[in-house]
């Protein structure tokens, strides 16, 4: 039983109950710690429907990510010291997502860039002088990082910058005893989600080929969040932990492998009649 009573989190994030940083938070709050919210005004009314009357919330605060004096404005209002920090920001402009990646124009790919990677840094030179030892912070990336994902274009960039910054930033605070780590989770219906065309196909397609036969959870990626929180993560540092169901590490699609399996050479065993012995 992993148990973070007397920890304090900071989590950035929460849109809606199907956010994933929402998950973190109830799943960090469920191990004992405390949580501070960092929101965007858009969504303030369901927000504060959200989290009214959770005896785990310590505070929320706006803070536009975006816009230094934003964060600083949140750190000046969010009291005390901290020992988890979760950023799960992505935003990338609709035009952008909705064209292919060399139609891009500048102002959209500074603010993906922006809101999605150079957040991170923000957030993190922020809160780095309070955090305490042993401290934890933790980001969301996508497999569109490092490979081509239909829809996502840009944002995929962006991924690719945080998850560089993410080994940045494990380097340079580890000296203060502060582990930074990412996790890449697999594709989830989320507001943020939904903005990438085609997502629906997407999340089909994934579960079809993951070796689980099934998509992710917002308990699936909580639960990593929640060890990457913990002492049990105290020497794990600038790592990307993909929480996929296993999509990742598929070199072909299913339909692939029964065809290469039926076509198997004399004395060759196709690999779905295969057994352990
Ligand atoms: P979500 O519920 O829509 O959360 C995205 C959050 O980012 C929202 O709370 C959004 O606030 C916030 N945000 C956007 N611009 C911001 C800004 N300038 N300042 C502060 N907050 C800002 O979607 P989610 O899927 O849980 O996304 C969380 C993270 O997981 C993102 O980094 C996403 O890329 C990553 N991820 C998601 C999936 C997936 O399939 N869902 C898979 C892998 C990784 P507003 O809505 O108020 O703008």
């Amino acid at each position: 039983m992993i148990d973070l009573k007397g920890k304090r989190a900071l989590v950035f994030g929460v849109a809606s109950e199907t956010s994933i940083a929402w998950g973190i938070a109830q799943k960090l709050a469920a191990a004992g710690a405390t949580v501070t919210l960092g929101y965007q005004k858009r969504f303030l009314s369901r927000l504060m429907q959200l989290t009214k009357d959770i005896p785990w919330i310590e505070g929320k605060f706006e803070c536009d990510v975006a816009e230094e004096e934003s964060v600083q404005r949140f750190f000046e209002e969010a009291p005390g010291d901290f020992d988890i920090l979760v950023h799960a920001i992505g935003f990338a402009p609709a035009e952008a997502l909705g064209r292919p990646v060399i139609f891009t124009e500048q102002k959209d790919f500074e603010t993906a860039m922006t809101v999605s990677a150079y957040s991170m840094i923000r957030l993190a030179r922020n809160a780095l002088p309070r955090m305490n030892a042993g401290g934890s912070m933790l980001t969301l990336t996508y497999l569109g990082s490092e490979r081509v994902v239909p829809g996502y274009r840009i944002m995929g960039t962006a991924k690719a910058a945080l998850e560089s910054v993410t080994r940045e930033l494990a380097a340079l605070v580890g000296q203060r005893g502060v582990r930074v780590n990412a996790i890449s989770a697999g594709p989830i219906k989320t507001l943020a989600a939904s903005g990438v065309p085609g997502f629906d196909k997407i999340l089909g397609w994934m579960a079809h080929c993951a070796p689980l036969k099934r998509n992710v959870t917002q308990e699936d990626v909580a639960g990593a969040a929640l060890f990457f929180a913990s002492d049990l993560a105290s020497g794990v540092t600038g790592q990307i932990l993909y929480v996929d169901a296993g999509y990742s590490i598929m070199g072909v699609p299913p339909g692939l492998d029964a065809l290469l399996s039926s076509q198997a050479a004399p004395g060759e065993t196709p690999v779905q009649e295969a057994r352990p012995a």
